[in-house]
């Protein structure tokens, strides 16, 4: 099991996954191209295996077939960072284009 941490662009949100995912994708429905102007890329973890600090905003909307979906942003830099679905008890889907933030090179 690999413990892995990441967070928002801003750094305001933080997070640790102490468990290893369930399954990871990238994503091309018309949603994620709607709120990334791409695929996305995820992961899917378990809830209680995760420790988040930070406040964060949530955006709720219901799908096609019915399910409410939550996408948990941070109200600072808009990072996208986490969904969970109405369908998926137990596991959250994390956003993986910005983990771990100390790996990202800021052009200046
Ligand atoms: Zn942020
Ligand atoms: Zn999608």
């Amino acid at each position: 099991m690999t413990q892995r941490e990441g967070g928002c662009l801003c750094g305001k949100v933080r997070y640790k996954l102490v468990m290893d995912p369930v399954v990871s994708r990238v994503c091309w429905c018309r949603t994620c191209q709607h709120f990334s102007g791409n695929g996305t890329a995820n992961a899917i973890f378990p809830t209680d295996g995760m420790e988040v600090s930070g406040e964060m905003s949530v955006f709720t909307s219901e799908s096609d077939s019915g399910n409410v979906i939550n996408r948990k942003f941070c109200p600072h830099c808009g990072s996208h960072l986490f969904a969970d679905s109405s369908t998926r008890p137990g596991v959250t889907v994390v956003r993986l284009l910005i983990r771990p933030t100390n790996s990202i090179k800021r052009h200046t």
